[in-house]
């Protein structure tokens, strides 16, 4: 059963693993844990942002999620549009069209999620088209209302992506992924692709159109400052796990786990106020290889805080006192630092006091 009455999605013990060949006698096989053993739940309704550098497993979770992967182990419980409850990662490929008709994902690149030599019209009508949820005349209002309530304009739906300026483009992409009325939409880089103006009128149409049809988001990005605007709670991942997860403000202005305020310091403030609030260094080092992640706590090669426990105990993702989820062996004890023009000042203690 799911946790309650708005759990939309319950993700258990989700683990992606990739081994790849490793050539002859497959001695120098070597297995990936792209994701490896996360949990948490997404309410109907939110926006979750899931966050972290490159290949920490963001994406491999989005989509385990829609099942463009099929999950190595865990479950993705989710509660369809007629209330019944389903675990997609263990469904079989012929059980899933009705899910993924739900469940639609939006991609970073517009140009290249479209079909160039495919109209506007035929970019909306196709999964109308495919699904048959319409047709003629019904199928031709369905793209006009679809072209509007995106901000583009219906007579534009002869022309080709080419024809379309960038934000046209994602606007596209976000009018087809919403064409079969999904309940949860996974938008995997969104933005990042568009440049600042243009991107601040997509998130405006997100979240618009969110509280017009009670969409359900989970927002994938490196963007801490697009996180920071449209998420309610964020998951931040480092190598395949989740190192903390929260309300949105709550992380960002008191972060537990030293990963996040490693991201957080990286975060660049227009605002002056709260420029140079943030007195730890950037992070340095690379993302650890999630072939061969270090024993322990995975961010301990490069956390200033490590202490000999982090090098052979892994810390498990529990709840500290002030409600964030966090996998660190000391996160009641680190003072670290977040956004909050409240902690102006405020000094990270190097130490960690036991
Ligand atoms: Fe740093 Fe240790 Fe916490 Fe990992 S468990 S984040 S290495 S202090």
């Amino acid at each position: 059963m799911m946790s309650t009455a708005e759990t939309l999605l319950e993700v258990r013990d989700l683990k992606m693993h990739f081994t790849d060949g490793g050539g002859w006698f497959r001695k120098n096989r070597r297995t990936t844990k792209a994701v490896d053993g996360i949990s948490f739940d997404v309410h109907a309704g939110e926006t979750l942002g899931l966050v972290g550098e490159s290949g920490c497993g963001k994406t491999s979770t989005g989509r385990c999620i829609t099942r463009t992967y099929k999950p190595t182990a865990g479950h993705v419980r989710y509660r369809a549009g007629d209330g019944t409850e389903v675990d997609l990662a263990a469904l079989r490929p012929s059980q899933l069209a009705d899910y993924r008709r739900q469940i639609r994902m939006i991609f970073q690149d517009p140009f290249s999620s479209l079909n160039p030599r495919m109209t506007a019209r035929n970019i909306i009508a196709e999964p109308l088209r495919v699904n048959k949820v319409a047709s003629g005349t019904e199928l031709e209002d369905r793209v006009v209302e679809l072209l509007r309530k995106v901000g583009l304009r219906p007579e534009h739906r002869h022309r080709f992506p080419h024809a379309f300026s960038g934000g046209e483009r994602q606007r596209l992409v976000i009018a087809r992924a919403l064409s079969l009325d999904p309940r949860l939409v996974i938008a995997d880089e969104a933005v990042s692709a568009l440049d600042v103006s243009v991107r601040a009128q997509i998130l405006e149409l997100l979240v618009e159109l969110q509280h017009n049809q009670g969409l359900t988001y989970i927002f994938i990005s490196h963007d801490l400052s697009v996180v920071e605007y449209l998420c309610d709670r964020v998951a931040v991942m480092y190598v395949g796990r989740i190192v903390e997860l929260g309300p949105t403000d709550e992380v960002f202005a008191s972060p537990r786990h030293p990963y996040t305020q490693a991201l957080l310091a990286a975060v660049p403030q227009p605002d002056p106020a709260r420029r140079n609030i943030l007195t730890q260094p950037p992070l340095e080092g690379e993302v650890a290889d999630a072939a061969n992640a270090p024993s322990g706590c995975h961010f301990h090669p490069r956390c200033p805080f490590a202490q000999e426990i982090c090098r052979t105990e892994s810390p498990t993702l529990r709840t500290t006192s002030d409600g964030h989820q966090v996998a660190c062996h000391f996160a009641e004890q680190l003072r670290l630092d977040g956004l909050s023009g409240d902690d102006a000042g405020r000094t990270a203690d190097q130490e960690v006091q036991t």
